[in-house]
């Protein structure tokens, strides 16, 4: 498995390496914009992927709470929501190793208003989708490539030709988990 990363090198990783599901998620955080805030199932979803990367538990607990102490205050981020991240990481409760989560279960997911977990291929608008492609370096044919696929719903081949474009690479076996994403890419970029 691959090495762990550290908090100083997420930004990197992210913008080279992260799928579009979790690109979109840590996007809100980036930009410190939003309301510095992710409703559960987007937690879950970047959190349990962040983990599968190789975040240690006290990074991870230092990357949340550096955006959330923003909104609610230190004091509530510490009581409210460090319980649910030790929690993910297998140190609290029944103390399961939680695993990431799939492509099949993030697409089969039903964001609501407000929500931001979900795979963009399924979940966002045709001009919000060209536009996160754009902004992944995917354009020209490319694009037209990806919008069929998503059309005839094959939401894990649009992410493969994105990967393709992406890193100008094939890949043969198809993408079917986020952090195999992750970890194709770095072996990629490495
Ligand atoms: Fe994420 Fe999988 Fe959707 Fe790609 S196909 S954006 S990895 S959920």
């Amino acid at each position: 498995e691959f090495a762990q990363i550290s908090l100083k090198d997420i930004d990197d990783v992210a913008k080279s390496s992260f799928p579009p599901c979790m690109r979109h998620l840590f996007h809100l955080f980036e930009k410190l914009r939003e309301d510095h805030h992710l409703k559960h199932g987007g937690r879950m979803q970047l959190g349990l992927f962040l983990k599968g990367v190789g975040l240690k538990l006290d990074d991870a607990l230092a990357f949340w709470k550096a955006e959330f102490s923003r909104k609610v205050g230190a004091e509530r981020f510490d009581k409210e929501y460090s319980y649910s991240i030790r929690h993910n990481y297998g140190r609290e409760g029944k103390r399961t190793d939680y695993t990431p989560y799939s492509c099949q279960k993030i697409i089969s997911s039903t964001p609501g208003v407000g929500d931001h977990h979900g795979c963009p291929y399924r979940n966002f608008s045709e001009e919000n989708l060209r536009a996160a492609l754009n902004k992944m370096g995917v354009t020209g044919r490319a694009v037209g490539d990806v919008m069929d696929k998503v059309r005839n719903r094959h939401y894990q081949l649009a992410c493969t030709l994105t990967f393709e474009a992406v890193h100008g690479s094939s890949c043969d076996a198809g993408i079917n988990h986020p952090n195999q994403y992750f970890s194709d890419s770095q072996k990629i970029m490495q």
